[in-house]
């Protein structure tokens, strides 16, 4: 089947106005106008982003919590006000379950080293899946290494589906944890997470989301999912880069042992010992990311005032288009087909290696992922190194879907294929 023209499609989304926004899209690269499809890596930042950024280092930089004159209180408010921000963002039921980190990796990275010591001993399990970013699975192994317990790993299907009946089965009574992606950012997939997080409860086990792909994409509540943990960057949801949350049920969170110590994380200290500060507090020692606390705020409220499911929608629409598009074409592959997709597409070309499709693409302005996205076992799971990767955000359009259909021509026409 034909791929729809653009004109087919009647969005209402107001894509040319939110493009307006984002300063950094209006510019050629190598001679021709940037398209940019890697937003799975990371997403642009809108103007107001940028702005609060520069305006709160221009009239209000001072540090947070331990001032007592205008520009530390004016500083503090706003930190303040960007965990509120977040709170709602992700329907916590309450802002001391946001805890300020620098992304995800330091997110996952916590809770292993802290809920993960205190709670994992030698012989326990965590239960992972095959499509884990590396982000959700080398934090696991090195507690594994520490503590003597074992990864269990739910395999995917053909798809890229997890396949659920095998996931029920992992469990034993020495499962501690399972650690799952809402999104996966190599293949796409959706997990059925609310699903998982009951199976995982029925045994009296907790859960850590990787939310990384899925905060900019859909409406996350953490308490209809019921989950644990949840993780999420900043920087993926046009946000700075150095900023993310990690949430945590608040009777997780206070239980935990401190992850770093230092200032701002104390109530009292001496030589003889100290006394930590309530959450979140606890888990935010030293200086933190205070302009990238609150350019996350403002772009999570930028988020919002699109709309979430606007925005899914419209990236929905994308995919659909992209995936019609490059569907028969001759020696493509789609890499993860699942029941459920974000608006992400992996793909490879039969005699020509992924980063030699990135590099054309690039030529052509159009700029895409290429290679394993920290992803190996997924990538190992359908039998490649590396696949190229065309990721959407709110920005772009069914004119860039054809650059990009038109670039992987111009691969096809490089390669003879
Ligand atoms: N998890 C997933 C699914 C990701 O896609 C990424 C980044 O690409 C991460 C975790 C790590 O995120 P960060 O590098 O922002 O910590």
């Amino acid at each position: 089947m034909s791929a729809p023209s653009p004109t087919q499609f009647r969005p209402t989304f107001p894509v040319e106005r939110i493009r307006e926004d984002f300063p950094i899209l209006h510019q050629e690269v190598r001679g021709k106008p940037l398209v940019y499809l890697d937003n799975g890596a990371t997403v642009q930042k809108p103007n107001a982003v940028i702005d609060a950024t520069a305006r709160y280092y221009r009239h209000d930089n001072a540090n947070v919590h331990r001032g007592v004159h205008a520009l530390s209180e004016r500083a503090t408010a706003a930190y303040n006000a960007a965990r509120s921000t977040a709170q709602r963002f992700i329907n916590a039921d309450d802002h001391r379950e946001i805890v300020f980190v620098r992304g995800t990796t330091e997110a996952i990275n916590l809770v292993a080293q802290t809920w993960g010591k205190a709670n994992v001993g030698p012989g326990d399990e965590i239960i992972l899946t095959e499509l884990e970013h590396h982000a959700n699975i080398v934090p696991w192994q090195l507690l594994c290494e520490q503590t003597g317990a074992k990864l269990r790993v739910a395999p995917i299907d053909d798809r890229g589906d997890v396949i659920l009946e095998v996931y029920a089965e992992l469990f034993s009574e020495r499962t501690r944890l399972v650690a799952v992606s809402h999104v996966s950012n190599a293949l796409g997939t959706i997990n059925p997470i609310r699903r998982m997080i009951e199976t995982a409860h029925a045994h009296g086990v907790p859960v850590l989301v990787d939310g990384a792909q899925a905060a900019p994409h859909m409406r996350i509540d953490v308490q209809e999912l019921d989950c644990d943990f949840y993780a999420f960057s900043g920087h993926k949801v046009y946000g700075p880069t150095g900023i993310g949350v990690l949430y945590g049920k608040a009777a997780l969170l206070d239980a935990m042992p401190p992850y770093q110590g230092g200032g701002d994380m104390v109530r009292r200290v001496s030589f003889e010992g100290t006394d930590f500060a309530p959450i979140p507090y606890k888990f935010e020692a030293g200086t933190h990311n205070i302009a990238g606390a609150i350019g996350l705020g403002v772009a999570l409220d930028y988020v919002n005032g699109i709309g979430l499911e606007s925005i899914a929608a419209h990236e929905h629409r994308l995919l659909s288009y992209a995936t019609e598009a490059l569907a028969d074409m001759n020696g493509l592959r789609i890499i993860g087909t699942a029941r459920e997709k974000a608006g992400l597409l992996s793909f490879v070309i039969e005699g020509a290696h992924a980063h030699d499709i990135g590099t054309i693409m690039d030529v052509q302005g159009v700029a895409i992922r290429a290679g394993h996205h920290c992803a190996m076992p997924a990538m190992q799971r359908f039998g490649v190194a590396a696949t190229a990767r065309a990721s959407f955000a709110a920005y772009n359009t069914l004119e860039e879907v054809d650059a990009l259909v038109t670039g992987i021509t111009k691969v096809r026409e490089v390669f003879r294929l």
